[in-house]
C-alpha cells in the first residue's frame, strides 16, 4: 500500500499482483503464469482523442470523464484532473508457442488464458482502482463499472461503452493492425486492461502519428500474414469483419472450449500468433 501514487508505484503495485502465484495463474491448481511482465501506458482525460473515439464510434461511448462519472455520480471533477492509465499483458512465450502451432481450433493455454487470465486481468483493475481511491485518488476500472457492457456502434456493429485497446492506443501503448488488434512494442498477443482516475500523471508520449503506423500491411509494406491465420475469413485487405470473426467465435471455437474445459470460453486469437506482429513490433 502507498501513501502517493506515481506511474512507478502503478506499475510496481501491477507487477506485485502479477508476481504472486496465487492471483497470475493459468487456471486452478496450475502453477504457470497467466501473463509475462506487463506494460504501463498514461493518457490525460481531455485528451481530444478520447471526443474523437466518442465521434466515430458513437454517442454511446464513454469519454473518460463520463466513465468516472459512472463511479462518482457526484464529482466535481473536470476532465483535465483526470489520468486514463492502461497496462498490456503480454501473453508468455509458453501460450504463444502452443497457440502458434493450431490452426482452427485454440490451444489449450490461449484458452486457460482468455478465461482465468481474465479474471487476473479483472482482479488488477478491481485492486488497483481501490488502491487509488484508498490513497485519496479516486479511480474506476471503466469495465468493471455495472453500465459497461455491449452497444451497438452504426458505423462500426458491435461496440462496447469503453475500449481497452483504444485507451492503450492514446495512451502511448501502439497501433492498431488490419485485424483491430493493437501491435505494442511486446507485439499484439497481449490484453489490456484500465483505470480512469483522479490524479496528475506526466503522460506517456504517443511514438506514432497515425492509428495504423505499426502494422505492416496498413505502413506499405508487404504482409498478409493476420489474413492466412484467420480460419474464419474474417480478415482480409478491408480489415476486420467483426460479424464474421464473432460467429466463428460462437459457433465454432466456444463449443470446442466448452466440452474441453467446460467453461464457454470466447477463445480464437489465430491471427495475435504466428504473425510478424506476435511477440513485437515488426520493422
Ligand atoms: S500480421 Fe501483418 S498485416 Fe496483420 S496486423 Fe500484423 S503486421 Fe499487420
Ligand atoms: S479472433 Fe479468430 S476469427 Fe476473429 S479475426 Fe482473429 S483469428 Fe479470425
Amino acid at each position: 500500500m502507498y501513501d502517493t501514487f506515481g506511474a512507478r508505484e502503478i506499475l510496481e503495485e501491477i507487477r506485485s499482483l502479477l508476481a504472486d502465484p496465487e492471483i497470475n495463474r493459468l487456471g486452478p491448481g496450475i502453477e504457470e503464469p497467466a501473463w509475462d511482465s506487463p506494460l504501463l501506458g498514461v493518457s490525460r482525460g481531455d485528451d481530444p482523442l478520447y471526443a474523437e473515439f466518442q465521434e466515430t464510434i458513437g454517442p454511446f461511448y464513454w469519454t473518460p470523464l463520463e466513465a468516472f462519472r459512472a463511479g462518482f455520480p457526484e464529482t466535481g471533477v473536470a476532465a483535465s484532473d483526470l489520468a486514463v492509465v492502461v497496462w498490456a499483458l503480454p501473453q508468455t512465450a509458453a501460450t504463444r508457442r502452443d497457440h502458434r502451432a493450431c490452426t482452427t481450433l485454440p490451444s489449450r493455454r490461449w484458452s486457460l488464458a482468455r478465461h482465468y487470465g481474465e479474471a487476473v486481468n479483472d482482479r488488477i483493475r478491481d485492486s488497483l482502482a481501490r488502491a487509488l481511491t484508498d490513497a485519496g485518488y479516486p479511480a474506476v476500472a471503466p469495465a468493471r463499472l455495472p453500465a459497461f457492457g455491449r452497444e451497438t456502434s452504426e458505423r462500426f456493429g458491435i461496440a462496447s461503452r469503453w475500449s481497452e485497446r483504444h485507451a492503450a492506443y492514446a495512451s502511448g501503448l501502439g497501433t492498431f493492425g488490419l485485424c483491430d488488434g493493437l501491435i505494442t512494442e511486446r507485439g499484439k498477443a497481449v490484453r489490456f486492461g484500465s483505470v480512469v482516475a483522479a490524479i496528475d500523471l506526466p503522460v506517456t508520449p504517443r511514438p506514432y502519428s497515425d492509428r495504423t503506423a505499426y502494422c505492416l500491411r496498413l505502413s506499405g509494406k508487404e504482409c498478409d500474414v493476420c489474413i492466412r491465420r484467420c480460419p474464419a475469413g474474417a480478415i482480409t485487405a478491408e480489415g476486420h469483419d467483426k460479424e464474421r470473426c464473432f460467429a466463428y467465435i460462437r459457433e465454432t471455437t466456444m463449443p470446442f472450449v466448452e466440452d474441453e474445459l467446460g467453461i464457454p470460453v470466447a477463445s480464437c486469437g489465430f491471427c495475435q500468433t504466428g504473425v510478424p506482429c506476435e511477440s513485437r513490433r515488426p520493422r
